[in-house]
């Protein structure tokens, strides 16, 4: 027995073997869990079906999350496989590149609508979607990122969206306990992936972040997706509205000692 035996769980969010979704769900698999998958777009079908055959899922489930009802669709289509689902996870994020550099006061207003949709909206509909196939002792999880709460460089819009997302996670554990279902969310550090490099000047934040950290280094896709585990397995089950940093401690840093 391991401690995701026995679990089936919905991963939203590979886009390729680089996704944090990934590092989540291989680990998930190497636990015991059984997987279902997600693609937005046919293009990353081919892509992400090697992944979900070396898990051995035989499930993926188109979900475009720009979509009005796309998350109920997918989770009706899980339902056709499933009669439950143990545990979600979202990892998605999208903003128009352009205003990932620069300023946030520049944001546009249709971009803002797009980037809080896509990034935050979209897990309180999959767990609108996903809560009548939960059973008790169920939970859900998200990724986030420090920009939520501090600024970072040209992070902006998605910073506010993350904020939005992380509240979220408050409001959706409150709304779900009485059901015993957990949502929780994940702050991982830099990692290099296709939504970390549409940040103008990532590789400078990710070598900042590197230095920083206590750890000196940040994590990989497979230590954000441990730490996932933990939350997403009954090790956790006191523990919802949580927002759970996976960074090399860099949260922590005020001064960094190689400043002074
Ligand atoms: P990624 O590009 O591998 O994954 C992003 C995923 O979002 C992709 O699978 C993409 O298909 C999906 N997505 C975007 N728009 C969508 C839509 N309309 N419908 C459905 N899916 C959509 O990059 P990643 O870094 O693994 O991102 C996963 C999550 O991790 C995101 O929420 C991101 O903000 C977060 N995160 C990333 C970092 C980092 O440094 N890369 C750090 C902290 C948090």
């Amino acid at each position: 027995m391991t401690i995701l035996s026995g679990k089936r769980g919905l991963i939203v969010g590979v886009a390729n073997e680089r996704s944090a979704a990934w590092g989540i769900a291989k680990k998930a698999s190497d636990l015991g869990a059984e997987l279902a998958f997600t693609y937005q777009i046919p293009a990353f079908e081919k892509r992400i079906a090697p992944l979900a055959e070396s898990v051995k899922s035989e499930i993926m489930i188109p979900c475009d999350l720009s979509e009005e009802a796309s998350a109920k669709k997918a989770m009706e289509q899980l339902s056709t496989h499933w009669s439950e689902v143990d545990f979600v996870v979202h990892a998605v994020g999208f903003s128009d590149k352009q205003e990932l550099s620069g300023a946030y006061f520049n944001t546009s207003r249709q971009n803002f609508r797009q980037t809080m949709l896509i990034s935050a909206f979209s897990f309180t509909e999959l767990a609108q979607a996903s809560a009548p196939m939960m059973p008790n002792g169920s939970s859900l999880l998200t990724l986030s990122y420090l920009g939520s709460v501090r600024t970072t460089p040209n992070y902006n819009v998605m910073g506010v969206a993350k904020a939005a997302l992380e509240a979220s996670v408050r409001y959706l554990a409150v709304d779900l306990g009485g059901r015993n279902i957990r949502v929780n969310g994940l702050s991982a550090g830099p990692m290099k992936t296709l939504a970390g490099a549409a940040i103008s000047g990532s590789r400078s934040i990710f070598r900042h972040s590197e230095k920083n950290a206590p750890l000196g280094r940040n994590p990989d896709i497979f230590e954000v997706g441990g730490a996932g585990c933990y939350l997403i397995s009954d090790l956790a089950s006191g523990v919802t509205g949580e927002i759970h940093y996976v960074d090399g401690g860099f949260n922590n840093v005020g001064v960094p000692p190689s400043d002074v």
